[in-house]
């Protein structure tokens, strides 16, 4: 059987980039946003193709349907509604004999099965959404959580960043893009960075021995170490991918669906650099110091000055 590795946490903390990591090791497949991406039939693969047109996917999407004997879009729709924050209560409240569950259990399960390459025993889906994590953690075996953790002030950079591009802040799959008077979306970014953070650290509560957090400036600083604590963690080897950071070896990115602009690439060298960017303006970095106070203080972060 094939196992499930979710990276879940807040968006802009890292989590294309580590999925794109774990996906060089042999034993493992990365998928991007399984849960985002799968539905999305016009949008691009990483390889360039369209999602319909990817050989790869297409390949998938018929093994799927033969095994589990049900349509990709039924996995679809099934896989987004259980996704969504609304249903947190109904996926705590569930059992394993609720109708529901047994149905996207066996779509789970036949899902990773048609994603793995015969010798890849596991899969790497970077959705993030909690909804998930809770139902993966409780109904399919074998699932592992990585809990992928950015200094807020950092992730609002990225989304203050989007709002001056115009791309926009996703927030509940919508699509937010205020003309000016950011502040309030960047308070609602930094309120769900709170949030967020606080129902995966529910999790990590509930399910210690399938709960692994990792801080992304950790992963850019010392990125040998973190490997090597997932690799504890999963129970499988990484050694291809240690050889790549020590060598400075571009990661290579396969068919990733539904992540950020950087699975667009073709592949991509860790930079350190990329931790360090500034540009938010001061007052934005104080509210989300203010707001995020409790979980900056589990996760030993300082006070953050933006120059
Ligand atoms: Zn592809």
């Amino acid at each position: 059987m094939t196992s499930w590795i979710y990276i879940s946490g807040r968006g802009h903390s890292g989590s294309t980039m580590l999925d794109i990591m774990l996906g060089n090791a042999s034993d493992i497949q990365s998928v991007g946003e399984l849960v985002a991406g799968m539905g999305r039939y016009e949008a691009k693969c990483s390889c360039g193709e369209k999602f319909k047109n990817c050989s790869y996917w297409r390949d998938v999407r018929i093994r799927f349907e033969e095994r589990a004997g049900a349509s990709w879009d039924d996995a679809v729709q099934e896989s987004l509604r259980q996704a969504h924050i609304s249903r947190l209560p109904a996926t705590i409240l569930a059992t394993s004999e609720t109708k529901w569950v047994k149905r996207l259990r066996r779509y789970c399960e036949h899902i990773a099965d048609s994603l793995s390459q015969s010798q890849q025993k596991r899969i790497v889906d970077s959705s993030k959404e909690i909804t998930r994590a809770i139902f993966l953690l409780r109904f399919v075996p074998e699932s592992r959580v990585i809990h992928l953790i950015r200094h807020p002030v950092n992730v609002l950079q990225s989304d203050y960043r989007r709002l001056n591009k115009g791309s926009g802040l996703n927030y509940l799959r919508k699509r937010l893009q205020p003309r000016r008077w950011y502040g309030p979306y960047l308070l609602l970014s930094a309120s769900s960075w709170l949030a967020g953070n606080l129902l995966v650290e529910a999790i990590r509560m509930i399910h210690p021995d399938k709960y692994l957090r990792i801080h992304y400036e950790d992963l850019i600083r010392q990125p040998i170490e973190e490997v090597e604590k997932i690799e504890k963690f999963i129970d499988v080897s990484l050694d291809e991918i240690k050889r790549k950071i020590k060598e400075q070896e571009p990661f290579k990115i396969s068919h990733n669906i539904g992540g950020n602009h950087m699975r667009m690439k073709g592949s991509f060298v860790l930079d350190p650099k990329k931790a360090h960017r500034s540009g938010l303006p001061k007052r934005y970095a104080i509210l989300a110091n203010i707001i995020c106070w409790p979980l900056l203080l589990l996760y030993g972060y300082s006070w953050r000055k933006i120059q």
